[in-house]
C-alpha cells in the first residue's frame, strides 16, 4: 500500500509521491527555546516522528532528510534574558538541550538537521533582499515589511481572504504599515534591547521576524520546494501562511508539497497553553510515567483530532502496553523469525493512523500469546518479529520485556533492587528468616524474585 497523507492545502488526502525518492524532505517548525515545552508542545514532536519512522520504512533511512529548527530569537527570549541576566546563548542552548532530551524521553529519533535561527541571519537577510527586490517588500521607522497585498494568492493555505484578516484590525500606525495584514520580515532594535539580540543590516540594526527565519532554513537545508511542511494546526495561520508568501514571492515556486498540521492536545476541554494556565510539562509526567506510555497515549488518538490529556488516558496506555509486554515476554527467547505482517504499516500509511495501528500492534500481541500457548517455536518467533519490526515504526517495544517489568520510575526500581539485595545478603548470612520476610514483603507488592548462581533478578508479576 502507498502512503497517503492529508493535505491541508489540498484539503484531502493524497498519494504520497516525493519529488526524488533518494531524497525525501520534511520540515516541522521547531520550538522557540526559553523554558520548558509543554506536553501539547511535544504532540508534533511525537507525531511527525511516527511519519518520520514510516518515510524511513519505505524510502531508506538515508533517504529521508528530516529538519526542524530552534527559534533561538524571540521577544520572549529577550524579556527572559533581561528578567534573569543570562545571555540569549545561555538560556536558549540550555532548554533546546532540555527539549532534545525530553524528546527522546519519548522515542522521538534525532532530526537529520537541527538548524538554530541565529546561525542564519545572514541567509534571512538575502531573503528579506531577493523580496524587496521584486517588490514585496518595504522599509519603515520600525522595520522591513512583507507587503501582502502584493501577493495574489495570500491566503491560500488557511482559505482566508485579505477582508477577512482586515476585518476589525487597524493599520498599526507607528510601525508605519502600508496594510494591517502586512507582517515583520525585520525588527528594527529597540533602545533597551541586548547587543547579543541585535544584528547589522543595510536597513538598520535589529533581528529577523519569526516567519522569515523558518523560510530561510528550509531553502538553506532542504530546497525551494519541499516534500512535506508540518506543525501544529495553531501554526497554520499567521505562521505558515507567511512562509508560504515569503518563499513562493521569493522562489516563484511552490513551497511544500503537503502541508500537515496535527490538532490540539486539549486538558480540561480547552487547548493545553501556557496563557491559560492548563499545562503539564513533559519533564514533570517522566517522573511518574515510562517515556512510552506517553508516546502510546500520544499515538492514541488520531493526529488531527483534539486529543483530550487525562491520568485515565495515561492509565490506559500503560495496561495496554503492559499486556503487549507481557505477550513479548512469552516469545523473547525465540530468535530469528521474519517479520511479515502490514497491520501496523498499511495504518500509518493511511494518513497515519495511529488508533488502528495500536489496535494492529495488540492483535499482534495477542497472536504471540496464542503461538506461546501452543508452544509453535516458528510462529513465535515471527511473533516476536512482527511485534519488533511494528513497535519499531511506532517507536514502541523498544526496551526487552525484562526491562520493561523492571521499569517504572528509577527510585522506584533502585528501592526493589535494594531490598533485593538485602535478601540475596540474608540468604548469604544464612539469616533464613529474615531471607523470607523480605522475599513476602516483595511478593505482597507483586515482585516476584529469581534466584540464579550469582545472585538474583525480580520481574512483576
Ligand atoms: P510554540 O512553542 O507555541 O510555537 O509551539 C511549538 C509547537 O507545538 C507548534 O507546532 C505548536 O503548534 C505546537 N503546540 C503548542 N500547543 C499545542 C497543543 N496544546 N496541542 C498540540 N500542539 C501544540
Ligand atoms: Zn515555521
Amino acid at each position: 500500500m502507498s502512503i497517503r497523507l492529508y493535505d491541508s492545502m489540498a484539503r484531502e488526502k493524497r498519494a504520497f509521491e516525493p519529488q526524488d525518492p533518494n531524497r525525501v524532505t520534511m520540515y516541522v517548525c521547531g520550538p522557540t527555546v526559553y523554558n520548558r515545552a509543554h506536553i501539547g508542545n511535544f504532540r508534533p514532536v511525537i507525531v511527525f516522528d511516527t511519519l518520520f519512522r514510516l518515510l524511513r520504512s519505505a524510502y531508506g533511512d538515508d533517504a529521508v532528510i528530516y529538519a526542524r529548527n530552534f527559534t533561538d530569537i524571540d521577544d520572549k527570549i529577550i524579556t527572559a534574558s533581561q528578567e534573569t541576566g543570562e545571555s540569549i546563548e545561555a538560556i536558549t542552548k540550555k532548554y533546546a538541550e532540555i527539549y532534545s532530551e525530553d524528546a527522546a524521553a519519548v522515542n522521538a529519533l534525532q532530526p537529520t538537521i537541527m538548524p538554530w535561527a541565529t546561525d542564519h541571519v545572514g541567509d534571512m537577510l538575502s531573503l528579506i533582499e531577493n523580496l524587496e527586490r521584486k517588490g514585496y517588500a518595504y522599509a519603515t521607522d520600525a522595520g522591513v515589511f512583507f507587503n501582502v497585498p502584493q501577493m495574489d494568492e495570500y491566503g491560500r493555505l488557511s482559505k482566508r481572504n485579505l477582508d477577512d484578516n482586515q476585518a476589525g484590525a487597524r493599520v498599526d500606525v507607528d510601525l508605519g504599515k502600508r496594510d494591517a495584514a502586512d507582517f515583520a520580515l525585520w525588527k528594527f532594535a529597540k533602545p533597551d534591547e541586548p547587543e547579543d539580540a541585535i544584528w547589522d543590516s543595510k536597513w538598520g540594526r535589529g533581528r529577523p521576524g519569526w516567519h522569515i527565519e523558518c523560510s530561510a532554513m528550509i531553502a538553506k537545508h532542504l530546497g525551494k520546494t519541499i516534500d512535506i511542511h508540518g506543525g501544529g494546526v495553531d501554526l497554520q495561520f499567521p505562521h505558515h501562511e507567511n512562509e508560504i508568501a515569503q518563499s513562493e514571492c521569493a522562489h516563484g515556486q511552490t513551497m511544500a508539497n503537503f502541508w500537515m498540521h496535527n490538532g490540539f492536545l486539549d486538558m480540561g476541554g480547552e487547548k493545553m497553553s501556557k496563557s491559560l494556565g492548563n499545562v503539564v510539562l513533559l519533564n514533570d509526567l517522566l517522573g511518574d510515567w515510562d517515556g512510552e506510555v506517553i508516546r502510546f497515549a500520544m499515538l492514541s488518538g488520531h493526529y488531527r483530532a483534539p486529543l483530550d490529556w487525562t491520568t485515565d488516558l495515561l492509565e490506559q496506555a500503560k495496561t495496554t502496553l503492559s499486556r503487549i509486554y507481557g505477550a513479548m515476554r512469552r516469545v523473547w527467547e525465540v530468535e530469528g523469525g521474519e517479520a511479515t505482517d502490514r497491520g501496523v504499516l498499511d495504518a500509518l500509511s493511511d494518513d497515519l493512523n495511529t488508533p488502528i495501528a495500536l489496535a494492529e500492534l495488540s492483535r499482534l500481541a495477542g497472536e504471540a500469546n496464542g503461538a506461546a500457548d501452543r508452544k509453535d517455536e516458528a510462529a513465535m518467533a515471527e511473533a516476536r518479529a512482527n511485534l519488533l519490526a511494528a513497535g519499531a515504526l511506532l517507536g514502541l517495544l523498544t526496551k526487552t520485556p525484562a526491562e520493561w517489568e523492571q521499569g517504572g520510575d528509577s527510585d522506584e526500581k533502585a528501592r526493589i533492587d535494594a531490598l533485593v539485595a538485602a535478601r540475596v545478603q540474608a540468604r548469604a548470612d544464612k539469616n533464613w528468616a529474615e531471607a523470607d520476610r523480605l522475599r513476602d514483603e516483595l511478593a505482597a507488592e507483586g515482585i516476584e524474585i529469581m534466584d540464579s548462581a550469582d545472585g538474583a533478578t525480580w520481574r512483576r508479576v
